[in-house]
């Protein structure tokens, strides 16, 4: 009889505690809802004001008649709220990938204007530091299935971190190739190179090495790399050499050819 009480007594007592970590387990989730939409806010709220700022800022820049000093420090100005703006932006990338908002919309698009564009817009930048950004291509028509604003957040962080990476004067390459069905996008800097130890880590959120840490940075621009070539169903990859440089490398599938899609699925069925 008594153990029979105790059995009792001690299911019911599970059945508490069960109840216990139930009700914890939800009022975690409803924390971790309302964090996330506190972050989604405000990160928005940022964002327009920022922007609003900046695109004036940039009109001034283009005065011819400015002044040495003043374009100077105009110049920082741009530069950091650049900065500031990327920053929210790659963490409301985050809280959409975290949250599963992020959707992805391919469309076949020829891959070499689409970087020329984007090494238009950080000559600025490079020429700062003296570097030139070369690309090189076997032919204009390459064609990739992409989603254009992930694709073209995924060659602006493997560039601003060339740049960043690298001393003066010391160049860098973006190359297009084409083998088979795999586009490959190399962009090679010849800076200061990742070790072997760090360069496992160098795509987990917020990693940075830390002798780099001064240079300033997140430590989210690799992680958001990683996560969109993978939502693009290609890959990412690194090969560095402390002192010599970095190579990072995108594997994309070619894009395939009007109806072929859907002849290649109806035939694997
Ligand atoms: P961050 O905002 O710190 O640049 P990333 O996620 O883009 O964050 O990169 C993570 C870390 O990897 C950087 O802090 C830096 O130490 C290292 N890294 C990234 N790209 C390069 C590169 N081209 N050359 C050397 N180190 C790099």
């Amino acid at each position: 009889v008594k153990e029979f009480f105790n059995n009792k007594t001690s299911m019911k007592l599970k059945e508490v505690e069960v109840g216990r970590l139930q009700k914890e387990k939800e009022e975690l989730k409803k924390i971790e809802k309302s964090k996330t939409t506190f972050f989604n806010n405000i990160s928005h709220e940022l964002r327009t004001p920022l922007t609003l700022l900046l695109a004036p800022l940039k009109n001034v820049l283009t005065h011819e008649k400015l002044p040495g000093d003043l374009k100077q420090e105009l110049d920082m100005s741009m530069k950091n709220g650049t900065y500031l703006l990327q920053l929210v932006n790659e963490m409301l990338d985050l809280s959409k990938l975290n949250n599963g908002e992020l959707s992805i919309l391919k469309k076949k698009r020829a891959v070499v204007p689409i970087l020329s564009g984007i090494i238009e817009s950080f000559k600025k930048y490079a020429r700062e530091k003296e570097q030139t950004i070369y690309l090189t291509f076997p032919s204009d028509k390459i064609s990739i299935d992409i989603d254009q604003v992930m694709f073209e957040k995924i060659i602006i962080n493997l560039l601003s971190n060339a740049i960043k990476y690298s001393p003066p004067q010391k160049d860098i390459q973006v190359k297009v190739k084409e083998y088979g069905q795999t586009v490959i996008i190399s962009v090679e800097d010849a800076g200061i190179g990742i070790s072997g130890s760090d360069i496992d880590k160098i795509f987990d959120r917020y990693y940075q090495v830390d002798a780099n840490s001064a240079v300033g940075g997140t430590g989210l621009g690799l992680s958001i790399v990683k996560e969109f070539m993978e939502m693009h169903g290609g890959k990412v990859e690194v090969k560095s050499q402390i002192g010599k440089g970095s190579v990072f490398t995108l594997a994309f599938n070619v894009a395939q050819e009007n109806g072929k899609r859907e002849k290649d699925v109806a035939s694997q069925a």
